[in-house]
Order: structure tokens, then sequence, then C-alpha cells
């Protein structure tokens, strides 16, 4: 079923909802064919101002952009996440429709796996035994299957991804090499709220103590900063998560100092090095993650 939604300008471009993706493939052939760049973003929904620069950062690097939103099931190891993961559809295509995104993929479940429930079986050597990997079981297997499929039926040029999800940015990457997806996978910083903390979709889930508590996570990654040059690997990590975990609605479930690349952990500071650390923080709520870049003087 194609759909137009009608904006309240009647000069302004409107979104076109599509739930097949054989009839998105279609269209996009079309743009193809007459030689448009296809930029395309991945999600999962309830979109944020994050996702919007996504967005607006591919609607500038390309003829027309593709917006996926799909709340994948393989992707999720815990049922409640999933069945309480938010759904915002209607105000997700507004906001779609306010920048100019054309083109807006929602299929159903049965759309992306009645035919092909199989799931993708790659080798991700180090990526996948580490980190988020560890603490999601089949998390990244479910993640490589829907984006493998996403990228077969829009074939972007280029796909847009945030380092709010670094490992997963990681494993698209090592995805798109091993299944010889054309496509520029493009990085994109993270955006935050006023105090901090990372977007995210699952922020709607925290209730206002967790909220502001939460604010804690990114103020920890900051302040390793101050205590790299004067203290070790593990003694940074120790008083990172003694600085989250001063309250009492926080709890860090991993602190890693790791490598970008291969996501392979630090042990030592060395001068010029180039180190993420990368944090999973459990609330009674919603579980949060966050990154941060350092540069070791
Ligand atoms: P999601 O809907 O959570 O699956 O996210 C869809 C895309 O948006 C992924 O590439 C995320 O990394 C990216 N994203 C999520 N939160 C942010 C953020 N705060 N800033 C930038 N990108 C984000």
């Amino acid at each position: 079923m194609l759909l137009s939604i009608k904006s309240k300008k009647k000069s302004s471009l409107n979104s076109h909802i599509f739930n097949k993706a054989d009839q998105l493939h279609k269209a996009l052939q079309q743009e193809r064919a007459a030689g448009k760049t296809i930029g395309f973003v991945p999600t999962m929904g309830a979109l944020h101002d994050g996702h919007r620069s996504l967005v607006l950062r591919a609607l500038a690097e390309n003829d027309i952009v593709v917006c996926s939103i799909f709340v994948n099931p393989t992707q999720f190891n815990n049922l409640s996440d999933f069945q309480k993961y938010p759904h915002t559809e209607e105000k997700d295509i507004q906001l779609l429709n306010s920048i100019n995104c054309r083109y807006v993929f929602i299929p159903s479940v049965d759309e992306m796996y009645l035919e092909d429930p199989k799931l993708l079986e790659l080798n991700f050597g180090a990526l996948e035994n580490t980190m988020e990997a560890e603490f999601r079981p089949g998390h990244f297997k479910g993640v490589a299957t829907i984006v493998d499929r996403l990228f077969k039926i829009v074939l972007p040029h280029n796909a847009y991804f945030g380092e709010k999800d670094f490992q997963q940015l990681a494993i698209i990457r090592s995805m798109s090499v091993q299944m010889k997806h054309e496509v520029n996978i493009i990085a994109c910083s993270t955006l935050r709220e006023e105090d901090g903390l990372a977007m995210s979709s699952r922020n709607l889930l925290l209730n206002n103590d967790q909220r502001k508590a939460a604010a804690l996570i990114y103020q920890g990654l900051r302040k390793a900063q101050e205590f790299i040059p004067h203290q070790s690997v593990d003694a940074v990590r120790t008083l990172v998560i003694r600085y989250i975990e001063q309250s009492p609605l926080l709890r860090v479930q991993y602190f890693n100092f790791v490598d970008p690349i291969t996501l392979e952990n630090i042990n030592s500071w060395n001068k010029n090095d180039d180190v993420q650390g990368c944090i999973a923080v459990l609330t009674e709520g919603p579980r949060l993650i966050d990154n941060i870049n350092y540069i070791i003087e």
C-alpha cells in the first residue's frame, strides 16, 4: 500500500509510506535509473532529534532519502524489552514529512521474516565476544540480519548510523563487507540532551527520578578524561563506576576502554592512542548505553 501523507502547506513535499518491500524496491529502482543517489537511515522508530540529525545529514548528501521504521524482534534478547519498546508511528511520520524525507518504509514482521525466517550466520571475530554481544546474546545476529535485508531492498549508496551504538556500527561495517554491499557506511555523532544524556528512544521509558540520575552517565564518561593522566586503566574504570553509581538508581553493567576499530580492551594508556570508553548502565527501567572518545596525551 502506498499512502501519501498530506502536509498542511500545499507546496511542501509529502512522505510516501511503503509497507511492502517489493513496492519500495521498484520505486527506488526508478530513482536509481534516473541517476539519483539514495541515502538510507534505518531506525526502530520513536524518533528523536538524534534520528532527525541522521536523516538531515542524509538529505544533505543524497538526492533522495529512505528512512525505515521497524522494531526488529530478532535483535531483542529480552521479550519484555521488545514488548515495552516505544511506538510513536504517527509522530514519526509527521517528523519525517516535516523535513521532506520522501521515502518511509514501515514493514510488518511478516514482511521481513515470513518468507525467510533464517538469521544470517556471519563471523564477527572479536567484535562478537565483548560488551553488548556478551550481555545481549544473539543481538547482533538480529541486527546484521535485518540491516542486510534492508540494504538488499533499498540498495542505498550511503547508509547512516549513529556512533551512539558504537559496537553496532562496527558490526554493520563488517556485515556490509562480508555480504559485499556496495554502500558507504557513514558514522554520525551522538546527539545529547542538555544535561548530556545521549538521546535514545528508550529514554521515554525512564521515570522522572531515573531520568535525572541518568545524566550521571555522560558526566562519568567525561570525568574519565580528568582521571586518565593520573591513574591506571583499572583505577579510572573503578572511579567512573563509583561516580555513576553514587545514584542508587544506576548500576554499571560494563565500562570498557577499547580500541575504536577492533573493540579490543586497552589495558594501559599509551601516548596519542585513540581510545573509546563504552558503557552500559542498568536502571529498573530501560538499559542505557553510551560511549565517548578519549585522546591519550
Ligand atoms: P534506533 O532507532 O535506536 O535503532 O536508532 C536508529 C539509528 O539512530 C542508529 O543508527 C542509532 O545509532 C542512531 N541514533 C540513536 N540515538 C542517537 C543519538 N542520540 N544521536 C545520533 N544517532 C542516534
